[in-house]
């Protein structure tokens, strides 16, 4: 293959067993939709948000394992964006001043990717679109996600191949479980991963423009999305064209990433 590919992955994991971020709202899955929610996962006006010690115990906990550094002051923002799923109009995240900073995972392979940097932020809530008689005309919100305190682990663009991420995958799901930081809960959406993906013509060339893959919630979804995405970027590279940075979905039907 005349292109040699650059991964970069970002997982989102759930910090079991805490209650919701900024409030005591519960984030057990499966409850009947809109029963786990109160004015500040709600965001209604005048809601004061308390962070939740616990989420921050378990963050630190997961950052340390991974050798980062746990900055002394980090500090939350809001990322605005419109969505239903998201009542506030706004996610609490961090950004500028993240938790930690710095560690590295080892791979099967031996490969050493390094971790940019561990933040916390809220889960929005869920859409729903099928499964009820007037759903092609309607879709209904579960805010009970809404509030759910996450990490996100931010790679290095490290990775060199398929298989690599979903080993990258698998053995951040291991360590997480083993330290109690998550329920490793894939199907549940306790894990989930966004793959960045690039090609370049050799290994000291200048990264090539990415798309990023969201929200894959298996080790083999992960690999088989990762491989057709690098196969089609090689295509339009070698057809003349040029990669446009975008977001893609993995349809796990037919295999094939979709803009
Ligand atoms: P965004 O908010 O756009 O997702 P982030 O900084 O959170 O940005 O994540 C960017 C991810 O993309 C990181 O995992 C990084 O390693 C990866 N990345 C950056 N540049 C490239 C590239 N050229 N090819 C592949 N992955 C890349
Ligand atoms: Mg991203
Ligand atoms: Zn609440």
């Amino acid at each position: 293959m005349p292109y040699v590919p650059v991964i970069g992955l970002e997982i989102h994991a759930q910090l079991k067993p805490a209650t919701k971020i900024f409030c005591g709202c519960s984030t057990a899955f499966g409850a009947p939709p809109n029963t786990q929610v109160c004015p500040v996962c709600l965001g209604l006006p005048g809601a004061l948000p308390v962070l939740n010690r616990e989420a921050v115990d378990l963050a630190v906990r997961a950052a340390l394992a991974l050798g980062c550094t746990v900055h002394e002051t980090s500090i939350f923002a809001r990322k605005n964006y419109f969505y239903p799923d998201l009542p506030k109009g706004y996610q609490i995240s961090q950004y500028e001043r993240p938790l930690a900073t710095g560690g590295a995972l080892r791979l099967a392979s031996g490969a050493l990717i390094g971790i940019t940097r561990i933040h916390m932020e809220e889960d929005a809530g869920k859409s729903l679109h099928h499964g009820f008689a007037d759903s092609d005309r309607v879709t209904r919100i579960d805010l009970n996600r809404a509030g759910t305190p996450l990490i996100e682990i931010v790679s290095e663009p490290d990775v060199r191949s398929a298989d690599d991420a979903a080993d990258y995958f698998a053995r951040m799901r291991e360590l997480l479980v083993a330290i109690g930081v998550n329920d490793g809960n894939m199907e549940e959406g306790s894990l989930r991963c966004d793959a960045n993906v690039s090609i370049r013509p050799g290994d000291d060339a200048p990264f090539g423009t990415r798309t990023e893959i969201k929200n894959v919630n298996s080790f083999r979804f992960l690999e088989q999305a990762i491989t057709y995405e690098i196969a089609r970027q090689v295509d339009v590279v070698s057809s003349g064209g040029v990669i446009v940075q975008e977001t893609r979905l993995f349809d796990s039907a037919t295999g094939r990433t979709e803009s």
